[in-house]
């Protein structure tokens, strides 16, 4: 959407091919709206806590989460009405609805219609890539497309990955009240960026409660009664052990959620 609007700004002919019924990708309906809508939720719940903690409020000890949900959809709604078709539309950006698929360099096909231009942006996207756990086809988890659909707080949460994306839902999930783990292959968190960075989110995290679980490799995955039984490879160590820890509560349906940002780079995050 940002590419088409500014081709069509600098003067050129702009046509944007969509296969969903709706635009708006990842970021409106999977990512950084419905992600730091929570996120601001529960950084207030946080600071709320704290402030009466110090005597300086008073708050009642529970949190309903279909309020937070809500807020997150509604805050959705409205970022997705800002993306509606006359947005683009009206600025003469022609709207074509299809999954395109290339046939030469100047040609698409987007279902019975071929689309003909003199460059192509391919702005696709990603889509979440899992990781080759064994028996994770055969176990509930959740991904991105699915983790801002939860209309319940799960109480115990596992989270694969320890990047950014993985980290702020893990400290948002932890916010609200859910028992969370984060389980990272590497020894150290946030491994693309700076060790310091990772170092001091690590600090931040543990003393908000999560639990972390560095260095370790989770190979397996399978139902253990009402609980999600992951098997963890301790590189550190060379040893491999079966843990129920972070595993599933009784009561929820979900325990443990992989999410990848960029699936369409290979660079997964899961
Ligand atoms: C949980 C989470 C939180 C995030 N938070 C942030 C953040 O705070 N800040 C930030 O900058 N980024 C964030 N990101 C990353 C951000 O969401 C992505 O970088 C961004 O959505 C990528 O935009 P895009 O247009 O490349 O792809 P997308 O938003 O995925 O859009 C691609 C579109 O292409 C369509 N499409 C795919 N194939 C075809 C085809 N063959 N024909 C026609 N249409 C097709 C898809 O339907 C989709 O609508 C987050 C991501 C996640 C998962």
């Amino acid at each position: 959407m940002a590419a088409a609007l500014a081709a069509q700004q600098e003067g050129a002919r702009v046509g944007l091919v969509e296969q969903e019924e709706r635009l708006g990708g990842d970021c409106t309906y999977y990512g950084c709206v419905p992600s730091k809508s929570l996120i601001d939720t529960a950084k207030a719940v946080f600071e709320a806590r704290r402030l009466a903690s110090e005597g300086i409020l008073e708050i009642a000890p529970g949190l309903a989460y279909r309020p937070v949900h809500e807020r997150q959809r509604s805050i959705v709604r409205e970022i997705g009405r800002d993306e509606r078709d006359e947005r683009f539309t009206s600025l003469g950006i022609e709207l074509v609805r299809g999954a395109a698929v290339f046939l030469g360099a100047h040609e698409l096909q987007v279902g019975d219609a071929s689309v003909h231009a003199d460059r192509f942006v391919i702005a696709t996207g990603s889509e979440p890539a899992l990781p080759p756990l064994e028996g994770l086809d055969a176990v509930p988890y959740l991904t991105n497309r699915t983790v801002f659909d939860l209309a319940e707080l799960p109480p115990r949460l596992l989270v694969l990955g320890g990047g950014s994306i993985g980290l702020e839902l893990a400290q948002a999930f932890q916010r609200l009240g859910s028992r969370v783990t984060v389980v990272e292959l590497l020894d150290r968190l946030l491994p693309h960026d700076e060790p310091e960075a990772g170092t001091l989110v690590e600090q931040a995290l543990k003393a908000e409660g999560v639990e972390l679980l560095l260095g370790s490799r989770v190979i397996a995955a399978q139902e253990a009664g009402n609980e999600i039984e992951l098997t963890l490879e301790h590189e550190r160590y060379g040893a491999t052990r079966s843990s129920s820890r972070p595993a599933a509560a009784p009561q929820s349906p979900v325990s443990g959620w992989t999410i990848s940002a960029s699936s369409s780079s290979g660079d997964t995050s899961v």
